[in-house]
């Protein structure tokens, strides 16, 4: 039995700044660092802390995988956070995008808006350990299904990251029955995948 208050949260991303996306290694095309070339910058998120991100930087480290966007309940004498799939309203499953992201308080309101500051302090402790911003304030570095990595944005679907065909809406479950479809897999890192050292 879970005594706790439901909360919900959000970062995503309607538009995608591409331009800034790494390029793919392709099979069979030599890397560029297979030739004597000056090195390649480190990418942004290498070298900037969050706080010092613009926005299209800051906006680009969701991954889109759509965890942060379950509902959620937490232990009030514990604290502990357990998850449900239970998908927020506006939550698109294909996609595992915001179907309404520039108006989405007008429905949703106690949608949180991540502030880089209380992610680096570990504030949201529901926050899932692949999560693109989790990662970074932790001085990791992004996964490879990471659109930014992978230079594909169906990475993090393929890889079995996002919360693609696996939830339902809330809009099909009362709240009071959100205990019965708690669930591990938002909170985990997938079997076989070691989260990136510290840097
Ligand atoms: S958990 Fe993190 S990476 Fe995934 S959708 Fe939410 S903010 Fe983006
Ligand atoms: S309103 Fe949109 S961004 Fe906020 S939790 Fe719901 S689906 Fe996610």
């Amino acid at each position: 039995m879970v005594d706790g208050s439901l909360s919900k949260a959000h970062v995503r991303v309607e538009s995608f700044d591409r331009s800034i996306l790494r390029r793919a290694a392709k099979p069979g095309v030599p890397a560029l660092d297979d030739f004597e070339s000056p090195a390649e910058p480190l990418p942004f998120w290498r070298t900037k802390r969050l706080e010092e991100l613009d926005r299209d930087e800051w906006e680009s480290l969701c991954d889109r995988c759509g965890r942060c966007c379950l509902n959620k309940l937490e232990d009030e004498e514990t604290g502990e956070i357990y998850w449900t799939n239970v998908a927020c309203r506006l939550l698109d499953h294909a996609s595992a995008c915001c179907s309404s992201y520039p108006n989405r308080h007008d429905f949703v309101p106690d949608c949180i808006e991540l502030d880089p500051d209380e992610v680096v302090s570990q504030t949201y402790t529901w926050l899932p350990p692949t999560c693109g911003y989790r990662l970074i304030a932790g001085g990791r570095d992004l996964m490879w299904w990471h659109p930014l990595v992978s230079g594909d944005p169906d990475t993090v679907h393929a890889a079995g990251i996002s919360i693609r065909n696996r939830v339902i809406s809330e809009v099909d479950v009362p709240e009071d029955r959100l205990e019965d479809h708690l669930v591990d897999w938002p909170g985990l890192v997938p079997d076989g995948t070691t989260l990136p050292p510290r840097s």
